[in-house]
């Protein structure tokens, strides 16, 4: 629709900087994938955000991009955190969605023929669905305490051994977070969902590698060809929505001059230094306190679930956070920007953080090897473990894809699929499987939605941003 782009090189599109855009707009992509972002509102949303002030070096697209609200999803914006802005657009509603990787020694023949009997057991006893209902109920104090203390509380209250901190960005709790500017209503949502995975695209899944690419990272990370482990993925539930809701109605208030100056009402920004800006960065950092917290909790029941069905202490398994990435944060982190060093904004939308070997942020068991960066393909498809690759801090401040990406809204989905004959075909073709609290979500998240999971981390991978260590395919799964 007359969006202009230029190749810049294999696999960097550049979108010229016109009218109102402060920088240049960038998509990561092959011609391929490029066709699929190129189908909604993607590209017309990327060059949106290059009208924010303060964005760095360029605003781009990672290759599973597609329209999110405001930003794309896939977008990453390094937006200046003294002359810049911080948008919760950019962060998103589920604040610190992320996945969780839990590696085990145990191997797919530990597993195969008692598919079921785990599937069942996982869905049993990790809470999930719409409504409420989470691994503790608690009164505000838990919740205070959490948004406080997000991991460290964990790891108190014995839900968490130490090594989980250490595997954890930030070892798992964020200092700057404010729970006093977390409104009372976001934290009265936030009471009974405490350890629940939530619907829709959320999920854990039981997985086994299949393929290993870079043996000597690969035994950093624990893994090895025919390893069972188990993904995660789940974020702040309506706690972090509410954060979201909050602020963007405040900041659209206050601040609509700015957005007065802005091509989309969606992008609402509240300029760096502002008072709301404060107050909007510690609501979300305590948010991604809580939503580590509820990864944490559903680590703690995996392990009981596998300590029972498999008749084993979960030490004795193996059982150990891999890692926990984000894919809906922002961070003040220092990038260079024009030669100089600039603190950032930094807002990964879908996007995963991905620092490369030697980077001090990167957990001392992995440093010299660079982050673990976790991949979800789809309940039909790989999933890939990367590593933060040497190019990441020139090209990407620091991040990669997320996953495969959408590559058709739900809606369209529920016409195209249906439920039972998803999970059927699953189960009957791939020896997958699939436990979900209703068919719709099953059908909202069929396969055929994403786009090409192995494409995307071959761009990922040949531009250097992250680099494949190993591939996974899925054993079982439970969905919302
Ligand atoms: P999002 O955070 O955008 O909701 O999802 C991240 C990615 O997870 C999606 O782009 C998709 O590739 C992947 N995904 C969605 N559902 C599943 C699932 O059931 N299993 C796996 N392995 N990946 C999934
Ligand atoms: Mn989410
Ligand atoms: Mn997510």
């Amino acid at each position: 629709d007359g969006i202009t782009l230029e190749k810049v090189r294999e696999y960097v599109w550049e979108i010229p900087r016109e009218d109102g855009m402060r920088v240049p707009a960038r998509v990561l992509a092959s011609e391929a994938l490029l066709e699929q972002i190129s189908d909604d509102k993607t590209l017309q949303q990327l060059k949106n955000t290059a009208h924010l002030p303060g964005i760095s070096e360029h605003a781009l697209c990672m290759p599973d991009g597609h329209q999110g609200y405001g930003f794309p999803v896939g977008g990453v914006a390094g937006l200046d955190a003294e002359e810049g802005c911080i948008s919760p657009g950019g962060v998103g509603y589920d604040i610190n969605c992320g996945v969780r990787m839990v590696r085990t020694n145990l191997t797919y023949d530990d597993v195969a023929g008692r598919e079921e009997e785990l599937v069942d057991a996982l869905f049993a006893n990790v809470p999930s669905g719409l409504g409420g209902g989470g691994v503790v109920e608690s009164g505000i104090d838990t919740v205070e305490a959490i948004l406080d203390r997000g991991m460290e509380w964990a790891l108190e209250e014995g839900y968490a051994v130490p090594a989980d901190l250490d595997h954890c960005e930030d070892e798992g709790v964020r200092e700057d977070s404010d729970p006093a500017a977390v409104s009372q209503k976001a934290k009265d949502r936030g009471k009974n969902q405490i350890g629940s995975l939530g619907s829709g695209n959320h999920f854990l899944e039981v997985q086994r590698v299949t393929d290993v690419f870079r043996e000597d990272v690969a035994e950093a990370y624990g893994l090895a060809e025919d390893r069972i482990v188990v993904l995660i993925h789940c974020g702040s539930r309506g706690l972090g929505h509410q954060v979201c809701t909050d602020y963007l109605r405040k900041i659209e208030k206050r601040h609509g001059d700015l957005l007065a100056e802005l091509p989309d009402k969606e992008l609402a920004a509240a300029p760096a230094g502002s008072e709301l800006a404060e107050e909007y960065y510690g609501a979300m950092c305590a948010a991604i306190n809580f939503a580590w917290v509820n990864r944490q909790l559903i680590t703690h029941r995996t392990r009981a679930v596998f300590e029972r069905v498999f008749g084993r202490d979960h030490e004795e398994m193996g059982m150990e956070l891999l890692y926990d990435v984000a894919h809906n944060i922002a961070k003040k982190e220092v990038h260079e920007v024009d030669g100089e060093e600039r603190e950032l904004y930094v807002h990964r939308k879908g996007a995963t953080r991905a620092f490369p070997a030697g980077h001090p942020e990167v957990p001392a068991a992995y440093r010299e090897v660079g982050q673990p960066v976790i991949i979800p393909g789809s309940m039909g498809a790989g999933s890939y473990v990367l590593r933060g690759g040497s190019e990441s801090m020139a090209e990407t401040f620091g991040s990669t894809a997320h996953g495969a990406g959408r590559v058709m809204s739900r809606t369209q989905a529920k016409n195209e699929f249906w439920g039972e004959d998803v999970r059927d075909d699953l189960q009957d073709q791939d020896r997958i499987y699939v436990k979900a609290q209703s068919g719709a979500t099953v059908a909202e998240e069929a396969p055929g939605v994403y786009k090409d999971v192995d494409e995307v981390v071959r761009v990922s991978d040949a531009l250097g941003i992250g680099d494949r260590v190993a591939r996974t395919f899925p054993v079982c799964n439970i969905k919302g």
